[in-house]
């Protein structure tokens, strides 16, 4: 008796669920499929369905980096002075190609490969070649302007420990690998890091990408010491704090664009893009594809928008106004995941700018969909190789700074040290290994090389070695 009428409950229930299903459900499919346009259209369906268009804002939205650009705008570089070609006496033995005059009172200053600079062999024995510059008669090393200057380590050591730090080992291991003082590894790495964004700022300018991937990873920095301080509290406390790593790629290439930490904020939103505009060739405008933080709709906005004027709705309406609105190519997608106890229960995606056709466009190209996957397997690939950002690890790193230079470190390191394995190329004939190994079949490919920055892959010898120019320099000289 009691379970029948159980029973009746329940099917009662159903069928109400049923009816608003259907009722919920019917007009938009029937919409959808009716082939009949007469059917005349309730107007709240319409709006429900079509994507509102954007209406345009009055002002442009606010960045900070932007304002910095309009106040002081970047010096352009002096004028060149002539080329020096007359090679008188001996011909010259050591390649000075990427060298450069350092002394800032010599109009050759700054000029790579100018003909002004030769070698000069090594003085009192040391590891590095002394260069004279003809211009000013002055004599510099060749380690000039690079972490190596004036430091006291045997050179291959310094490479080994920053090696080290690039490959995720924690500056105490790494001062203990190395028998040094922790603080010694800090100030190598902050030399290093210094070096490496001068030196991604040379390399990483008028890139041209198809798609951009955006994310941001929180950080456990020093605020959870293992078991002191629980995951759950941690993510608490991280929502205020300013930890988050914000990494933007093109998931073509691989190349990491812009890696930054910071509060996850419209600021600091403002900042990532700007970063990521700044690396874009001019008039490149990709794909971007985003988590659903909200933030990322004005930064993108703001950096790939343009003044529109609105025309007017009717033939007697005011005067049509000016609307700050996205360029027309701009295409933005958010892949928003829901998740419930740490499991992934649902992905939707929302088209922000452009058309979900245009969008499928550009991602058939490589037979993809919406996701961001690949920038959440970049995502543990740095907690892997940074360690101030990898868990439950505590490291010198207690300020934002610190980590600041680990991830300058893992940019370059990552986009011109690593070979990755989905950019490998194919061989034309496979090379005999030397010794036992398989023969080799494959051209290893770093993102900067399938970006066409450069032609090979960088060891960290000679990244650090690198003496970046102060200025990017003439093509084809
Ligand atoms: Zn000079």
């Amino acid at each position: 008796m009691v379970s029948e009428l159980f029973f009746y409950q329940l099917a009662l229930i159903a069928l109400v669920w049923l009816c608003c299903m259907l009722h919920w459900v019917w007009p938009s499919d029937g919409g959808a499929t009716s082939p009949t346009p007469s059917q005349p259209t309730p107007p709240l369906r319409m709006r429900s369905r079509e994507p509102k268009p954007f209406p345009g804002l009055i002002h442009t939205p606010h960045c900070a980096a932007c304002e910095q650009v309009a106040q002081d705008p970047e010096v352009p570089p002096p004028p060149a002075p002539p080329l020096i070609t007359s090679r008188r006496g001996r011909p010259r033995q050591v390649d000075t190609a990427q060298h450069f005059c350092p002394n800032a009172n010599c109009d050759y200053r700054g000029w790579v490969d100018w003909g002004n600079i030769s070698a000069n062999g090594h003085p009192s024995g040391g590891p590095w070649r002394q260069l004279y510059c003809s211009a000013c008669e002055r004599y510099f090393l060749e380690t000039h302007g690079t972490p190596f200057h004036g430091k006291r380590v045997a050179p291959e050591k310094l490479v080994w420990a920053v090696g080290a730090l690039a490959e995720g080992l924690g500056i105490r291991a790494v001062a203990r690998v190395f028998e040094v003082d922790p603080n010694t590894v800090l100030a190598w790495l902050v030399a290093v890091a210094d070096h490496a964004a001068a030196f991604s700022r040379h390399f990483l300018h008028d890139v041209h990408v198809t798609q951009v991937q955006l994310d941001e990873l929180f950080a456990l920095l020093s605020a959870v010491k293992t078991g002191e301080v629980s995951e759950a509290q941690a993510l608490k406390r991280l929502s205020r704090s300013p930890h988050w790593v914000w990494v933007a790629i093109d998931p073509v290439t691989k190349l990491l664009l812009t890696i930054d930490i910071g509060d996850r904020t419209l600021a600091m939103a403002q900042r990532v893009v700007h970063q990521v505009a700044q690396v874009l060739a001019p008039g490149c405008v990709p794909l971007f594809l985003t988590d659903g933080l909200r933030e990322y709709v004005t930064a993108l906005l703001r950096h790939f928008g343009h003044w529109v004027h609105l025309p007017r709705r009717q033939a007697t309406g005011p005067t049509p106004t000016l609307r700050w609105m996205p360029v027309p190519h701009l295409l933005y997608a958010q892949v928003v995941k829901t998740t419930r106890r740490r499991r992934l229960v649902r992905v939707t995606h929302r088209v922000i700018f452009g058309t979900l056709a245009a969008i499928e466009h550009v991602l058939a190209a490589y037979g993809w969909q919406i996701n961001t996957a690949f920038i959440e397997r970049v995502n543990l690939s740095i907690r892997q190789h940074v360690a101030a950002v990898g868990r439950r690890v505590t490291t010198l790193c207690k300020h934002e700074a610190g980590v600041r230079q680990q991830l300058a470190l893992y940019h370059v390191y990552y986009n011109f040290c690593l070979p990755h394995a989905s950019l490998r190329l194919p061989l034309p004939q496979s090379e005999p290994a030397h010794g036992n190994g398989s023969a080799k079949r494959w051209q290893p490919q770093t993102p900067a090389m399938a970006a066409g920055l450069t032609d090979h892959v960088w060891t960290l010898r000679e990244v650090l070695l690198f003496r970046v120019p102060p200025w990017p320099q003439p093509a084809g000289v």
